[in-house]
């Protein structure tokens, strides 16, 4: 049995203490992450800013030596700003 083709890819997950995607090498959330959490989010935007911003603390303890604005705005800047 074949299975689907979305099931053979790789999720656009981060790694730690990086956070680069698993699949594709890009700083998390990498463009095709951001499409997947747009979806899995589309009635709860609150939700994904709260996970977001979670995931970049997360990313700042990892990495303490970065820049916080840097971060959130690469985490958080990317979202639209309406809902
Ligand atoms: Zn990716």
């Amino acid at each position: 049995m074949t299975r689907p083709l979305f099931a053979r890819r790789r999720p656009h997950t981060h790694t730690r203490p990086l956070f680069l995607c698993r699949a594709c090498g890009a700083k998390w959330p990498c463009q095709p992450a951001r499409l997947v959490l747009l979806h899995m989010y589309r009635d709860d935007r609150q939700g994904l800013r709260l996970h977001l911003a979670r995931t970049m603390l997360t990313a700042l303890a990892d990495q303490p030596d970065s820049d916080a604005l840097t971060l959130a705005v690469h985490f958080l800047g990317w979202l639209p700003r309406k809902n």
